[in-house]
């Protein structure tokens, strides 16, 4: 059995060298821990975030979407506590001038070459106009959250929503973390996916309970293994200043286990703070005990781009076979970049026309991609290496009997079909 972090730079290797994740910047020599994301992971990471919205329009209960601004005005992030209290402790190391997130200081380092901790707001600030000055101030926003709080009105009022509702918002977040790194697990700029759901008081408990229970079906949906994933149940003492409970998701990592997301009760702390803040009612008013209350809100928080690093390192397999060794994603149908690669045997002309035509009757339906150089049997590599699922083979008998060979992924195996069932064939998955 391989040693965890064999598998953590394996899985960063190929997905820098197979178009996954890009180091930002690259041809300037790079800028530490910001990423980009090549083909395949966008692909990815939009077939994360459609699963997920996907299983929140099957529920019961409706989650209404929202995309709010990255900039906001500042009193949202005064109202909501960020501007005094979205800090982290962060010590110096002495002899070097390096800075730490106090519990993030590498194990070697002495502790008496560390300075006191002091407090560094995690927000990245910049002026909004032309003429800085100190009105000008705004903040990229370090969560999607807030975003959804200031719209609790709207959504209310135009969509005629009912409590118990959500509201869910995925997009990007910012934060000047003191320690970044791990690839993309910590990084100063990454996607969120979050929902306030908003419920009475006195069913809090039960709904905090139901939210814990289905984001954690979600990861195992995406195909992460069970044994891989644990909720933590926050202490007392951990609970940021607005929770009354916390509940976090959290993924076993090679270097252990860390946070994919956490699930907050925040009571009525944000809505009123809001409220009382901007002077508008932001009350619910319930038709049927004509009582006016500010609801209760379950936070479901995850993050999307490291659910993205999660899914890799947890799919990443290795097969023996006999000379070689293969390498694979092994992504479910919906969660795959590439679900059939379409590979003409060879780069004659009249298989490549072949291989067009399957394409152009497969695209609209499924992720499909031509793949036309190297020899076969490195182009199967590079599709397991991608996580595609299935090969098409366009071969000269193809010319002849308008059969192609499918190649499954996971076994290896070959079936002959006919074009015209293709459709129908890959439609069953
Ligand atoms: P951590 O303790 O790891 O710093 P957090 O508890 O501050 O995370 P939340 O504020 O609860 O994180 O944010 C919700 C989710 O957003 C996290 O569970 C994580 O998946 C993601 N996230 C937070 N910070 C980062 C970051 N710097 N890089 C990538 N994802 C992040």
């Amino acid at each position: 059995m391989e040693m965890p972090e064999e598998i953590f730079d394996k899985v960063v290797k190929i997905a820098q060298a197979r178009g996954f994740v890009f180091n930002a910047s690259s041809i300037y020599g790079g800028l530490r821990s910001s990423y980009d994301y090549g083909p395949l992971g966008v692909l990815l990471k939009n077939n994360i975030s459609s699963m997920w919205w996907s299983s929140l329009n099957s529920l019961d209960v409706e989650i209404y979407p929202i995309d709010t601004a990255i900039i906001q005005s500042s009193e949202v992030w005064k109202a909501s506590g960020h501007l005094a209290e979205f800090t982290d402790p962060m010590v110096d190391h002495k002899p070097t001038g390096e800075r730490f997130r106090a519990d993030q200081v590498p194990k070697d380092l002495k502790k008496e070459d560390l300075t006191e901790p002091r407090q560094f707001n995690l927000m990245f600030e910049t002026s909004i106009g032309p003429v800085e000055n100190e009105n000008s101030a705004v903040y990229l926003r370090p969560e999607t959250a807030q975003g959804i709080f200031v719209n609790f009105e709207n959504v209310l009022r135009t969509m005629r929503a009912k409590i118990p509702f959500g509201i869910g918002n995925i997009g990007k977040s910012f934060r000047n973390e003191i320690t970044p790194g791990q690839f993309i697990f910590r990084t100063r700029e990454f996607e969120q996916m979050e929902i306030e759901f908003f419920c009475d008081e006195s069913e809090e408990d039960k709904w905090f309970d139901y939210w814990v229970e289905n984001r954690l079906n979600w990861y195992k949906n995406l195909g992460i293994p069970e044994k891989k994933l644990r909720i933590r149940n926050h202490e007392k003492s951990e609970l940021a200043h607005y929770a009354k409970k916390t509940s976090d998701i959290e993924f076993e990592y090679p270097w252990g286990w860390g946070e994919l997301e956490g699930i907050a009760n925040r009571g009525n702390f944000d809505l009123n703070a809001h409220q009382e803040s901007s002077g508008n009612d932001l009350k619910y008013f319930d038709p049927v005990t004509e009582s006016k209350f500010t609801p209760s809100v379950i936070e479901p928080a995850g993050g999307l781009t490291r659910t993205l690093f999660a899914v890799l390192l947890s799919l990443y397999e290795e097969e023996e076979l006999e000379n070689e060794t293969r390498t694979l994603f092994k992504f479910n149908f919906d969660l795959a970049p590439i679900q059939i690669g379409i590979l003409p045997l060879s780069k004659k002309e009249e298989l490549i026309t072949v291989c067009n035509q399957i394409n152009s009757s497969l695209r609209s339906n499924f992720r499909t991609e031509i793949d036309i150089t190297q020899s076969i049997g490195k182009r199967y590599r590079r599709q397991d290496e991608i996580g595609t699922l299935y090969c098409i083979t366009v071969d000269f008998d193809t010319l002849e009997d308008n059969s192609v060979t499918v190649r499954s992924r996971d076994t290896m195996e070959q079936e002959r079909i006919k074009i015209e069932e293709l459709r129908d064939y890959f439609n069953n998955f």
